[in-house]
């Protein structure tokens, strides 16, 4: 049992393919209920809303830095425990480099810092749905999990790829910054 604030308690929860679907909640003066989460996060086997969200905003505070270099506005942090260990954003155009993803960013810089690039204790916020390539160097770091604000219909995205555990977030802010992006590109 998890507390999550002062009026919702997590009882218990139900998995399906590795991914929590629903969970059972206690509001004081009503009956426990139950409530699909399945576009909601899991963490470590118990749901915590609030914290993903809290995380997911970190993520975006890094996709506003974009704004600098014309960038598709697109930010990541990798959590080890509850600390944040890494935050990058998508710097394609300012460092021209097809590359510069904010995923691979995110993971050279906490790899840099635990001195390895064995991520497997480690898991990834970052706005928008990553991409074929990033969904890959994602699996080549041994990261655990990816919850994503945003989904990407065009891409071939990480909800696609059955190896690695993957939650969206929807995240509002973090597809309408990408949707104004384009918008003023037009
Ligand atoms: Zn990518």
């Amino acid at each position: 049992m998890q507390k999550i604030n002062q009026s919702i308690v997590i009882y218990k929860y139900k998995l399906y393919n590795n991914k929590a679907i629903t969970i059972v909640v206690h509001e004081p003066g009503q009956v426990w209920k139950e409530a699909a989460i399945s576009e909601f996060a899991m963490c470590d086997g118990l749901f915590n809303k609030e914290k993903a969200m809290d995380y997911i905003n970190e993520a975006y505070k890094e996709a506003l830095k974009c704004s600098k270099s014309d960038d598709v506005p697109v930010g990541a942090i990798i959590i080890r425990g509850d600390k944040i260990i890494a935050r990058a954003h998508n710097q394609k155009e300012k460092r021209k480099d097809p590359l510069a993803h904010a995923e691979v960013l995110a993971i050279r810089k906490a790899s840099k810092k635990l001195k390895t690039w064995h991520l497997n204790d480690c898991k990834m916020y970052v706005t928008l749905e990553p991409c074929a390539m990033c969904s890959s160097i994602i699996k080549e770091a041994r990261i655990k999990e990816v919850f994503y604000g945003a989904k990407d219909s065009k891409e071939k995205g990480i909800s696609n790829d059955k190896e690695i555990t993957s939650t969206c977030l929807n995240h509002e802010e973090s597809s309408l910054i990408v949707k104004r992006f384009f918008e003023e590109k037009r």
